[in-house]
C-alpha cells in the first residue's frame, strides 16, 4: 500500500483541507495520512474563523507518523502562521521527503486570508526549494511571482519567476481564468494541460487538485502524466459536485 501525508487544514464542511485530501486519496487507492496545521471553522458559503494549531505540535504529529515509515508522496496546503512554515522547512530540511507537493494556499474563494502576513513570502523562501511541484492558481502565482496574470504570456513568466525560487517543477492552474482553463507546466521547458471551464463556482478545487498529483506521483506516474491525470480527474470531479442550497458548490466525488 502506498502512503500519501497531507499536512494541511481542518475543513469541518469536508469540502476542503484534510478531509478533503483523505477522500481524494481514498478514491486513488493509497493510504492516506494526515497532519492538521490549522482549523478553520466554515461551510459552503465560506471561511468564518481560522487558528493555528501549535507549531511543536504540528512537528509532533508528523515525526510520530514518520516512525511508521515515509510516505511515498506528501502533500502540503494551508500553513496559516509563520511559525508553522519554520517548522515544516525544518522537517523537509531534517527527513528528505520525496514526491513533495505544495498547494500555497493563500486566500479562500470567498476571500478570507488562509495565510498570516507575510507568509505567502515565507513559504515561497523556506518550503518552495524542496518541492517536487508547487501547484498555485493563477491569484496564488501573481501574488508569489509578483506578475498580475491576464494573458498565457504572463503565466509562463510568472511560472519561470517562481521556479526560480527553487522547486523542481510548477504548474500554474487555469481554472479561475475567465475562458481558458488550460494548466501550464514548467520544469525548464513548458508544456500545457488542456482543459474546459467548468461552469459554476466549487469549494476546495486546489486541495482536490494537488491531493490528486501527489496519489499519482505516489503510484510512480512522472509529473507530466500525473499533471495530466490530475487534470481530468477534476474534470470528473466537477460533474460530481452538488450544491448544499447555501454558497458554492462542494465535491461528491
Ligand atoms: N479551507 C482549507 C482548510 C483550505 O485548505 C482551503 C484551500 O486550500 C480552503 C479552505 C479554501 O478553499 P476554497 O478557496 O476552494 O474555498
Amino acid at each position: 500500500m502506498k502512503k500519501v501525508m497531507t499536512i494541511a487544514g481542518f475543513d469541518p464542511s469536508g469540502g476542503a483541507g484534510i478531509q478533503q485530501d483523505l477522500k481524494v486519496f481514498h478514491l486513488f487507492g493509497v493510504y492516506g495520512l494526515s497532519a492538521v496545521t490549522a482549523l478553520t471553522a466554515q461551510n459552503s458559503s465560506g471561511v468564518a474563523a481560522v487558528m493555528a494549531v501549535d507549531s511543536r505540535f504540528l512537528r509532533k504529529q508528523i515525526e510520530v507518523l514518520l516512525r511508521d515509515g515515509a510516505p511515498e508522496a506528501t502533500k502540503i496546503g494551508m500553513l496559516l502562521s509563520a511559525d508553522n512554515v519554520s517548522e515544516i522547512a525544518a522537517i523537509l530540511k531534517k527527513f528528505r521527503l520525496k514526491n513533495i507537493v505544495l498547494d500555497p494556499v493563500i486566500l479562500s474563494s470567498s476571500g478570507r486570508t488562509l495565510a498570516e502576513a507575510g507568509v505567502p513570502e515565507l513559504i515561497r523562501e523556506k518550503i518552495f526549494p524542496y518541492c517536487t511541484i508547487i501547484t498555485p492558481n493563477i491569484h496564488e502565482a501573481s501574488i508569489l511571482s509578483g506578475v498580475e496574470i491576464t494573458s498565457d504570456v504572463d503565466m509562463a513568466k510568472a511560472a519561470i519567476i517562481l521556479k526560480g525560487f527553487g522547486p523542481e517543477q510548477v504548474i500554474i492552474t487555469g481554472g479561475h481564468r475567465e475562458v481558458s482553463a488550460v494548466d501550464i507546466l514548467y520544469d525548464g521547458t513548458f508544456s500545457y494541460v488542456k482543459g474546459r471551464k467548468a461552469p459554476g463556482e466549487y469549494h476546495g478545487t486546489g486541495c482536490a487538485f494537488s491531493s490528486a498529483l501527489a496519489s499519482l506521483l505516489a503510484l510512480g506516474f512522472d509529473v507530466p502524466a500525473a499533471a495530466r491525470k490530475a487534470k481530468r480527474f477534476m474534470a470528473r470531479s466537477f460533474r460530481k459536485s452538488f450544491s448544499t442550497g447555501n454558497g458554492v458548490r462542494l465535491f461528491s466525488f
